[in-house]
């Protein structure tokens, strides 16, 4: 929502809240207005729904997301995970439009998405405790329909693949495991991808670094880093800005006056992130069936669900953090 419709539509729940003299979730209040607008945002509540676009699936929960060369990906699964397998949506870079669907060889998890930025090289799928990839050649191919894919390699890994990405400008495949209250198993790990144009695809590890509780997606470009993490329905999600030293392999955080790390806030269950040139993307998987309308074990809907995935100028979110 722009600024001006938010303001309005807070006006007008605030008047109900009054009006009907019950408390018409004060959270909505006073999380909607600390939201930053996205520059653009792109629908894809129809879609998620739509089982001719996936393997027959009208409950798919989006995931991962990344830039790949002329195109934009989401990850998505079932959200019985072992009904229906998991997909790749995938969409024209220029327009955000949809494309066609990559139908991927198992109903894993697939929490991340990368692309290792060689036309001849290959799409990397999180896939459980491995990664799976395939061509990138193969996208083109899905134009129109579904396009079931097998892996070429599946690399094994000795912890959960719960997101990815690819950091064009460093040359480094970066994987990193979700963990909801243990900071020891919160981590994100640097590999290489050699042998990118052949049908085995090798990936030394390099280091590792910690990453923040309840990482959910993490986007490394250069010298910038950010980590989507959230849990829940109900708790807003916090985006983590970072500057990036690859040589030093430091991650420096954004920090307030007495020394608090700072976040941007985002609606709940926020996914991915990738970041352009420009802007940031980030899904959210509240849009899925599972999470749009649903409630949890303790009767929570999500306060403020997301149809949409969103570009966030990144100049502007570094700006409302430093400032
Ligand atoms: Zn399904």
């Amino acid at each position: 929502m722009k600024n001006i419709c938010k303001k309005l539509f807070l006006i007008f729940v605030m008047a109900l809240g009054i009006i009907g003299g019950s408390s018409i979730s004060d959270e909505i209040i006073a999380n909607a207005a600390t939201y930053p607008s996205p520059s653009y945002t792109y629908n894809i509540f129809d879609l998620v729904r739509d089982a001719s676009k996936s393997d027959n699936c009208t409950k798919m929960v989006p995931q991962g997301i990344t830039f790949a060369g002329e195109y934009l990906l989401i990850s998505a699964c079932c959200e019985e995970e072992t009904k229906h397998n998991s997909v790749i949506y995938v969409f024209n870079e220029s327009t955000k439009s949809y494309y066609g669907t990559i139908k991927l060889p198992s109903t894993a998890h697939v929490g991340g998405v990368a692309y290792d930025c060689d036309r001849d090289g290959n799409i990397w799928v999180a896939n459980g405790a491995s990664v799976g990839c395939f061509k990138y050649s193969k996208l083109a191919d899905c134009k129109g329909k579904v396009l079931s894919v097998a892996y070429n390699r599946v690399a094994e890994l000795s912890y959960q693949a719960s997101t990815m990405c690819y950091d064009a400008v460093n040359d480094c495949l970066w994987i990193a495991q979700f963990d909801e209250t243990d900071s020891s198993n919160s981590f994100a790990r640097c590999y290489k991808v050699t042998d990118k144009t052949t049908s085995t695809p090798k990936l030394p590890y390099q280091f590792q670094i910690s990453v923040p509780l309840k990482t959910q997606g993490i986007s490394v470009r250069g010298d910038k880093m950010m980590i989507s993490s959230s849990y829940g329905r109900t708790k807003d999600s916090a985006l983590y800005l970072y500057t990036w030293n690859q040589s030093s392999k430091q991650k420096t955080p954004i920090k307030d006056k007495n020394n608090n790390i700072k976040s941007i806030t985002l609606p709940p269950l926020s996914e991915g992130v990738v970041m352009g040139s420009t802007y940031a993307y980030v899904v959210y998987e509240s849009v899925s069936a599972q999470y749009y309308a649903t409630k949890d074990k303790n009767g929570n809907k999500c306060s403020y669900p997301v149809e949409y995935f969103a570009a966030y100028d990144i100049a502007n979110l570094y700006k409302q953090l430093e400032s």
